[in-house]
């Protein structure tokens, strides 16, 4: 029989972390996919901040994420803006209670915990875990959305981050975001 040993302990973590929202207090109000959404929001740059980028990344129907950023807008989670440049888009910015709520839930408390104890194998792990990551998401050709410092159009221009596929210069903090459009450093030809 195939060995599925490390197929269960992700699926075991994944279910405990979702118990663990689940039964969390400031979560009574939420649901899951609501969650997932601010989560992404919180981690993206400017490109993937849109109602397009939350449902590429959940993988999810459009339909279905509308009505989470509906409800996180009626909540007072999200505010939307117009772009700047095109105004039939929309992006999409956490609220400070919105921070706040995932300041106080990240990461899970068991987790942390765990990956302590751990100590320097919690770090060796979390790279294990990373190349696996690139791995899956080189052989199935879905999008990356990985960290800017790492993608292949990231440089520096006069000592700033700047997107060589945007050609627009990036802010310092734009290197620790995710972005739809990464593309893995790896992946040049
Ligand atoms: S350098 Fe890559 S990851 Fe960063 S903003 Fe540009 S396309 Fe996105």
């Amino acid at each position: 029989m195939t060995d599925t040993t490390l197929f269960d302990l992700l699926e075991r973590l994944s279910s405990l972390t979702r118990i663990w929202f689940r039964q969390h207090p400031l979560l009574a109000e939420l649901q899951p996919i609501q969650l997932s959404a601010l989560m992404y929001l919180a981690r993206c740059n400017h490109y993937s901040n849109t109602p397009l980028g939350v449902t590429d990344y959940l993988g999810l129907t459009k339909g279905t994420v509308s009505q989470s950023l509906k409800a996180l807008e009626a909540k007072g989670l999200i505010a939307k803006t117009q772009d700047a440049r095109d105004k039939r888009s929309v992006h999409l910015a956490l609220t400070d209670p919105a921070r706040a709520l995932l300041q106080a839930l990240l990461p899970p408390d068991f987790l942390a915990a765990g990956e302590a104890r751990m100590g320097e194998r919690g770090v060796q792990l979390q790279g294990l875990l990373g190349e696996l990551l690139r791995e899956v998401q080189r052989s199935a050709d879905v999008p990356s959305f990985g960290l800017c410092a790492s993608c292949r159009f990231h440089r520096q221009v006069d000592g700033q981050p700047f997107c060589g596929l945007t050609q627009e210069p990036l802010a310092p903090a734009d290197a620790g975001l995710i972005c739809r459009e990464h593309q893995a450093a790896e992946v040049a030809a």
